[in-house]
């Protein structure tokens, strides 16, 4: 099994942190500073048994979108939806409620219009009370524009694993 894998969100969501947590390497760049991410930076997750489990993951990191204001964002917007259309599976990672700020709600009108599945990645789990946990899941599973919806944490790892083996379900 092999596939693509899109990584997006509002900066410093956590997407770099989840990308090196998944390939157990410093690849992507992480940072408090909004849009260290540039480029896709791309990782490839191989696991190589010779067996059934046997599968690999090419993940794409971009950059963090958001309403575009001027020519070069909408640009860079027009790139990170082809992204989406081209994966397999887009992970879509938030960190607080779609009521929270306007970043969020723009993404989620993009995904949309995809038919690509997307899964919605509660980051951060290790800092959210359960309290807000399920505002946060209540709030985004009303959508109905998820296919699973999973709490995470890339600082910790915590559901990493499950993570990769429904994206693996998916290829
Ligand atoms: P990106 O802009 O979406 O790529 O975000 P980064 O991966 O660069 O992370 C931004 C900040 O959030 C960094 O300080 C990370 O250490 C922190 N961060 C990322 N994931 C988690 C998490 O699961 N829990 C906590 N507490 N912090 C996290
Ligand atoms: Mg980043």
């Amino acid at each position: 099994k092999s596939g693509f894998i899109g990584i997006i969100g509002r900066p410093n969501v956590g997407k770099s942190t989840l990308l090196n947590a998944i390939l157990g390497e410093k690849i992507a760049i992480t940072t408090d500073k909004p849009q260290t991410t540039r480029n896709s930076i791309r990782g490839i997750y191989t696991k190589r048994n010779g067996d059934d489990d046997d599968c690999q993951m090419i993940f794409i990191d971009t950059p963090g979108i958001h309403k575009p204001r001027n020519k070069l964002g909408s640009i860079m917007t027009d790139m990170a939806l082809n992204t989406f259309k081209e994966v397999d599976v887009v992970l879509f990672l938030v960190d607080d409620e779609l009521s929270a700020g306007p970043g969020d709600k723009y993404i989620v009108e993009l995904l949309k219009n995809i038919e690509t599945p997307v899964f919605l990645i509660i980051n951060k789990i290790d800092k959210l009370d359960p309290e807000k946990y399920r505002r946060i899941y209540e709030e985004y599973n009303e959508l109905g524009v998820f296919d699973e919806i999973i709490g995470a944490s890339a600082l910790s790892g915590k559901n990493v694993d499950a993570l990769l083996a429904k994206l693996k379900s998916r290829l």
